[in-house]
């Protein structure tokens, strides 16, 4: 396999995340096995195999890549990719598509399709992602994901099998949907953003960023650039159910170990080793 970008790798349960992030670097992330990715920043080879992306806002480092992945997947011959963006992006990405095809002189085939807040999309029988407003400095957009099953109603548990089977028979719903949130991804986005989507304190595992961890770095400041500080979390600390949080897109100006140091003195115990820093 081609090495051409960095990727960390974090198994949970039964979900793997792939990604990196750094602000104004890049930013990518995927979940194989729910065939998903949040973010086109860059496009590390062995991502080209994900058909469907989400895209949370049209920064460069978040979106740069597209172009190349949808080369690529054309190349290789495999299905036009399905890339969710925000409503505003997708003409001026469309224009951008057709620059590329004359220079390039090759056809990019996609499905650019535009996502609002309170959308929900139907990824299949099993899976399906609400979309929430983050607040950036340009439109952003979070997403949860939900595992969806049917699940026999509670008036019905009680019953056999056959009294059940009669039931269905005679055109009773038995079922109800069920809905769990396995992953949310934040974005870039203030702490406003989070605040506004319980579902992403909810979720098994939240990815998220945290571009400012010292003190020196004020957050008042900070959140006018619709970022979030270390001090965020902490405020939030009782808040956080999520069984693992990922914490990445630190700023450039922070040397791996300073943002340890700095998340270790705030959080000694990384929220009951919840926490875990993408770095
Ligand atoms: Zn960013
Ligand atoms: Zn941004």
């Amino acid at each position: 396999m081609i090495n051409n970008l960095p990727v960390k790798s974090l198994t949970h349960k039964d979900l793997t995340v792939e990604g990196y992030s750094r602000a104004a670097v890049q930013t990518y992330w995927r979940i194989p096995e729910l065939k998903l990715g949040f973010d086109l920043g860059g496009q590390p080879w062995s991502f080209m195999g994900t058909p469907t992306w989400l895209v949370s806002h049209t920064h460069m480092d978040h979106l740069a890549a597209l172009p190349v992945y949808v080369a690529r997947r054309r190349m290789m011959k495999m299905e036009p990719p399905l890339i969710y963006l925000p409503e505003a992006a997708v003409e001026p990405i469309e224009r951008i598509l057709r620059c590329f095809r004359r220079m390039d002189r090759g056809r990019l085939p996609c499905k650019l399709v535009p996502i609002r807040p309170g959308d929900e999309i139907i990824l299949s029988r099993e899976l399906v992602v609400t979309v929430s407003a983050t607040v950036h400095t340009v439109p952003s957009l979070g997403f949860v994901v939900w595992q969806r099953r049917r699940k026999l109603k509670p008036e019905f548990q009680a019953f056999s099998g056959d009294q059940i089977r009669d039931l269905r028979l005679g055109g009773t719903d038995v079922t109800a949907e069920v809905r769990v949130p396995r992953v949310a991804y934040l974005g870039d986005s203030s702490p406003a953003g989070l605040d506004a989507c319980e579902a992403m304190y909810q979720a098994e595992v939240l990815i998220m960023e945290m571009t400012f961890v010292a003190p020196s770095h004020r957050k008042d400041k900070i959140h006018k650039f619709g970022h979030m500080h270390l001090d965020d979390f902490l405020e939030r600390a009782g808040r956080f159910q999520n069984e693992l949080i990922l914490a990445g897109h630190f700023s450039t100006r922070y040397h791996p170990n300073q943002v340890r140091q700095h998340v270790l003195k705030a959080l000694p115990d990384l929220l009951g080793g919840r926490l875990h820093l993408w770095i």
